[in-house]
């Protein structure tokens, strides 16, 4: 350095080239952090269509779920946003991007599903939902006179902590009265958790349509939420058809705030009638003679 002294011109000037080089060095470097997403998302949207891989363990879960049929033939394919499926090992649903709820939730409830666990509380957002779709977040429901109503009750999945969390992603909740919530819908979970506890098998599908109104303008508020529950007796499996021993419950009620105090035998119905107001194939895995049979009578409970 004994080249140029300190104070030398030509010192000076190599100073301020190395900091201007790592002024735009860095500035480069922000853009390129700010501007890759998009660039990769450009690339990536027009070929690939399919969400996030569940794992082969949820896949094969959501085989069990939906043996009596997926309602709605529901894929998990980002063309097909208010269709979309989405597995666990807690239940399989069909997501409505637009609505920002479940158009249904089926599951099944064996007596190991029922054990200690107490109830999670930790409503949180659904990752699992391809990116860029708005995930909604238990807060969107605050004030919005509906409480956050579970369609795969927390009350199905006290086996074990992780599964009973899993009941409380939001895409496996829809805007509920409270007296829905905590009344008519309520009685008919314990009404069927008490068959299993006695040694049932159950197949679930539950949903939800019409619109009462939307909630931040993201959750369309539904006017009908719906159950069909197929109850397969203690010693017996779900076989290609359902045995003379199996029963199904159907109900269809309203998303009001006057049914607290109401029987949910109330609201029964057929599971014909279910398909014509949603437009669903339900039980669409059993022989169509057989759906003809069971979906056009209503059980007597
Ligand atoms: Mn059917």
């Amino acid at each position: 350095m004994a080249l140029y002294p300190r104070s030398h011109p030509f010192r000076r000037y190599l100073a301020g080239c190395i900091t201007a080089l790592v002024i735009l060095v860095l500035i480069g470097y922000v853009i390129f952090r700010i501007v890759r997403p998009f660039v990769r998302d450009s690339r990536s949207r027009p070929t690939d269509t399919r969400g996030p891989r569940p794992s082969p363990a949820d896949t094969a879960a959501a085989g069990v779920f939906l043996k009596l049929g997926n309602p709605s033939g529901a894929v998990a394919d980002t063309n097909q946003p208010n269709n979309y499926l989405l597995v666990n090992q807690a239940y399989a649903l069909s997501y409505n991007r637009d609505r920002g709820e479940p158009n249904w939730v089926a599951w099944r409830v064996i007596p190991l599903d029922l054990g200690p666990v107490e109830r999670n509380d930790n409503f949180r957002p659904d990752d699992r939902l391809p990116a860029g779709w708005r995930r909604i977040l238990p807060t969107d429901y605050t004030r919005s006179g509906y409480t956050r109503g579970h369609m795969c009750p927390a009350g199905d999945r006290t086996s074990d902590q992780a599964l009973n969390g899993l009941t409380f992603l939001m895409t496996n909740i829809v805007p509920q009265t409270d007296d829905s919530n905590q009344g008519v819908w309520l009685t008919l979970e314990e009404y069927c958790r008490d068959l299993v506890e006695r040694g049932a098998t159950l197949y679930i599908v539950a949903g939800a349509y019409g619109e009462k109104g939307r909630i931040r303008n993201r959750i369309t508020i539904p006017t009908n939420i719906w159950k069909v529950v197929v109850i397969i007796p203690k010693g017996e499996e779900l076989g290609s058809g359902l045995s003379p021993n199996a029963r199904v419950i159907a109900i269809n009620t309203p998303n009001n705030d006057d049914v607290r105090y109401d029987d949910w035998r109330k609201y029964a119905t057929t599971v014909r009638a279910i398909e014509q107001a949603t437009g669903y194939d339900l039980l669409s895995a059993l022989p169509r003679e057989e759906q003809d049979r069971i979906e056009t009578v209503v059980g007597n409970f």
